[in-house]
C-alpha cells in the first residue's frame, strides 16, 4: 500500500457492523457486557472507544509502528510519553523544540525530579557530550520550530542505541507523509494532530505512535491511567483531516518552495530558513531522512524593520498561534509560540526578535506572493 493509499485506506476505514464507508462517531461512555467480564472489544470509553480505535489503527499504519494512541492535545500526548520516566532520570532535548514541550519539561516535570539539557541536536556530538549515567531519552524535532533546523534522525538513533535510551522524535512538522521516523531507528513519535494531521484549524489532538511492543503495553496503560484521551468527535475530525494529508501536503511544499525563492531573493529580508532551499545547511540530510521539506519556514526581515509592522500589513495571512491548516497564518515567535522560553536562552538558540515563521496554506500562490510583496515594502519613517 502507498503513501495516499494508506492515509485512506489504512487501519480500519470502514465500520464493520454497517459497511458505513466513514467510520462513525461512536458517541458513548460506556458499552452493554454480555455477561460479566464478556465484553466486544470496548468496555468504557476512556481505555478504548471505536471512533478513537479507528484513528490509532490509521495513525499506527502510517507511521510503521505497532501501536496507536490518541490524546486531547499534542501536550497530553507528550506529557503521557514523559510518564515513562521516574525521578532522577535525565532526557535530552533538542535546543528549539516547540515552547510548550520546553515548558513542560522546566516548569512541570522538573518538580518531579526529571531533568533535561537543551542542547543543539543538529549537531551529534554536542548530543553526545551531554548525555550523563541517569540519560533515558533523547527528545527531537525535525525539522525544528522555528528555525526549522535538520537533525539526522538515524544518528541521534544510533547514538541513543549505544547508551540504551529511547529516542523520540516529534513529527508534527514533517508529518508521516513526508518523514517516519520509526522507520529511521525512532522508538516513539509524538505528534501535535491539531496541525498537519487535522489540517483545518478546527480541533486540537495528539498522536502517539511506537514500534515497540513493551513500550506500545506502557504507553496504553499511561494513557488510561491519566485519561488524557480524544473523544470520539474529534477523533472523527482527525481521520477525516488525515484522508487529504498527502494532496494538501504537496500543495503546502509547492507554494513554500515558491515563497520562499521570493524572500531568499528579497532585499529586505536578511535571512530564510527552509530546509527546502540548496542554501540550507542540512539541505542534502533533510532530502536523504524525508521524502519533502514541509510548509513551514522562518525569515528575519534586514535589521530595523519592524516585522509587527510587516505583519499588521498582511491580508491573506492571518496573525495567529498554530499552523499546518489551509489557511496561511503568520507568527512572531520571540513575541508568541516562544515567549515562554527566557530572552537570553532564545538569543542564544538563534531565535530573534526580528523572526517571523510563516505557515503556508493552501490558497492561490499568486495571491499569498504578492501579499508578502506588498507587506515587505518599508517606507523609511517606517523603519526604527
Ligand atoms: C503545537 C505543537 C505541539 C503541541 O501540541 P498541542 O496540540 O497544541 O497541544 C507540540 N509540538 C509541536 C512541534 C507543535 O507544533
Amino acid at each position: 500500500m502507498k503513501k495516499k493509499t494508506a492515509l485512506i485506506h489504512g487501519g480500519i476505514s470502514r465500520d464493520e457492523a454497517t459497511g458505513a464507508v466513514s467510520v462513525p462517531i461512536y458517541q458513548t461512555s460506556t458499552y452493554k457486557q454480555d455477561a460479566v467480564g464478556k465484553h466486544r472489544g470496548f468496555e468504557y470509553s476512556r481505555t478504548g472507544n471505536p471512533t478513537r480505535h479507528a484513528l490509532e489503527e490509521l495513525m499506527k499504519d502510517i507511521e510503521h509502528g505497532v501501536a496507536g494512541f490518541a490524546f486531547a492535545s499534542g501536550m497530553a500526548a507528550i506529557h503521557t510519553v514523559f510518564s515513562l520516566f521516574k525521578t532522577g532520570d535525565h532526557i535530552v532535548v533538542g535546543d528549539d523544540v516547540y515552547g510548550g514541550t520546553y515548558r513542560l519539561l522546566t516548569k512541570v516535570l522538573s518538580n518531579l525530579g526529571i531533568t533535561a539539557t537543551f542542547v543543539d541536536t543538529s549537531n551529534l556530538a554536542l548530543v553526545e557530550e551531554v548525555i550523563s549515567p541517569n540519560t533515558k531519552a533523547i527528545f527531537i524535532e525535525s525539522p525544528s520550530n522555528p528555525l526549522l533546523k535538520i537533525t539526522d534522525i538515524k544518528g541521534v538513533s544510533k547514538i541513543a542505541k549505544e547508551y540504551n535510551l529511547l529516542t523520540v522524535v516529534d513529527n508534527t512538522f514533517a508529518t508521516p507523509y513526508w518523514q517516519q521516523p520509526l522507520t529511521l531507528g525512532a522508538d516513539i513519535v509524538v505528534h501535535s494532530g491539531t496541525k498537519y494531521l487535522g489540517g483545518h484549524s478546527d480541533v486540537v489532538a495528539g498522536i502517539v505512535v511506537t514500534n515497540n511492543v513493551e513500550l506500545a503495553e506502557e504507553i496504553g496503560f499511561y494513557q488510561n491511567s491519566i485519561g488524557g484521551v480524544l473523544g470520539p468527535n474529534d477523533s472523527w475530525l482527525l481521520q477525516r483531516g488525515i484522508k487529504t494529508l498527502g494532496i494538501r501536503m504537496e500543495e503546502h511544499e509547492r507554494n513554500t518552495h515558491e515563497i520562499a525563492k521570493l524572500l531568499n531573493a528579497h532585499p529586505n529580508v536578511n535571512k530564510v530558513f527552509y530546509p527546502g532551499l540548496d542554501t540550507h545547511p542540512n539541505h542534502e540530510l533533510a532530502k536523504q531522512q524525508s521524502s519533502g521539506f514541509g510548509g513551514m519556514l522562518s525569515f528575519e526581515l534586514q535589521e530595523g524593520l519592524d516585522p509587527e509592522v510587516f505583519v499588521g500589513k498582511l491580508k491573506w495571512f492571518t496573525l495567529a498561534e498554530s499552523l499546518g491548516a489551509v489557511e496561511s497564518l503568520v507568527g512572531i515567535p520571540s513575541k508568541m509560540t516562544h515567549a515562554s522560553i527566557p530572552r537570553e536562552k532564545r538569543l542564544a538558540s538563534g531565535i530573534s526578535d526580528e523572526l517571523i515563521r510563516l505557515s503556508i496554506g493552501l490558497e492561490d500562490l499568486e495571491d499569498l506572493k504578492e501579499d508578502l510583496e506588498q507587506a515587505l515594502i518599508f517606507e523609511t519613517s517606517r523603519v526604527r
